[in-house]
């Protein structure tokens, strides 16, 4: 009986590779190294098969066993991607088209290999082990460069008809609104992704609004970011403020959305954005209690996430073993 499933979690800006016990439990020989996409699918997929062989090494000599302990692979990329051929239709991040990822790792790592959406990975791993580990309904929002969601109902992941269910970040939040990566108007991410929160706080100090954050960047704007934002908000600035409080209510009225639908017993929330705080769930569990159902709002807590930099690597690990086993 095998022991270990290596979880690998890609990502626009790094790769993370762990071994996670089969029954569950922190992952072992963690590694993170920057994925460095602009070298070619080649190279990541290169560096991903390396960082395999070490954390399986340092594993091993840590805890006895061999290669043959270990089960095999769980790939978190981001999507929109093809689950049956494990193939990435397009991910503009990285850069790659329809790119036959889970073949070229399997081939590159030599043990059976399965590929799911990093945003679902990281929701199926804060059910499995993290903030959401006693829920059967559960939604994963990942607040970051862009904004992922994963949906998670009795302990499976929903993937829709074609592998595209759970795109939170694209649910129109304003008709006529900002202009989305996506192509469409008013998504959810083109407001409250840690970019998005960044260029509304400029747009406002460009239109005249006094603010501490004029002086945090030098008056050079273009360096403001999410996080100058809030740390401007903690300091005490009106404007910064603002700016977080009005992030807090366009999210807020998402996540009413999403449990107007799906009645959940958590939305776990991570990414940079959640270190804002109170700053944040305040005004957002307002602004959420004053939109949802009432009997629905009562049933879900809204929570940070429990494992922010490991979920996806636990959850790519999930995935892998929901497929093989059956169960998780
Ligand atoms: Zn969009």
């Amino acid at each position: 009986m095998a022991r270990w499933i290596i979880g690998v979690d890609i990502g626009g800006t790094n790769i993370v590779v762990g071994l996670v016990p089969i029954e569950g439990g922190a992952p072992v020989g963690l590694r993170t190294l920057a994925t460095e996409a602009v070298r070619g699918s080649d190279f990541v997929v290169g560096r991903v098969a390396a960082m395999v062989d070490e954390a399986i090494a340092e594993t091993l000599g840590a805890h006895g066993g061999t290669r043959a302990d270990v089960a095999g692979v769980g790939v978190g990329s981001p999507g929109p991607l093809n689950r049956a051929t494990g193939v990435v239709i397009n991910t503009p991040n990285l850069g790659w088209k329809n790119f036959p990822l889970r073949q070229l790792v399997s081939d590159a790592v030599g043990f059976p290999t399965q590929l799911d959406n990093d945003a679902n990975c990281a929701a199926y791993g804060e059910w499995w082990l993290g903030a959401g580990r006693d829920v059967d309904y559960l939604v994963g929002i990942t607040l970051g460069t862009g904004i992922g969601g994963g949906i998670v109902i009795n302990g499976e992941i929903v993937h829709g008809a074609s592998d595209a269910a759970g795109e939170i970040g694209h649910m129109t939040i304003e008709f006529t609104g900002r202009r989305c990566n996506c192509g469409n108007y008013g998504c959810l991410e083109a407001y409250c992704s840690g970019p998005n929160i960044a260029a509304r706080a400029r747009e406002g100090l460009e239109a005249g609004y006094e603010s501490v954050l004029t002086q945090l960047v030098d008056g050079q704007l273009e360096r403001i970011t999410a996080a100058t934002v809030y740390e401007a908000a903690v300091l005490g600035d009106r404007y910064a403020n603002e700016v977080m409080v009005e992030t807090a209510k366009i999210l807020g009225a998402g996540i009413a959305n999403l449990i107007n639908i799906f009645n959940p017993q958590a939305i776990v929330i991570t990414g940079g954005v959640t270190r804002a705080g109170e700053h944040l769930f305040g005004p957002l569990r307002t602004e959420v209690r004053r939109r949802a159902f009432r009997s629905a709002y009562d049933a879900c807590r809204i929570l940070p996430a429990a494992l922010p930099d490991t979920a996806g690597v636990i959850g790519a690990a999930a995935v892998f073993k929901k497929a093989t086993f059956g169960s998780v």
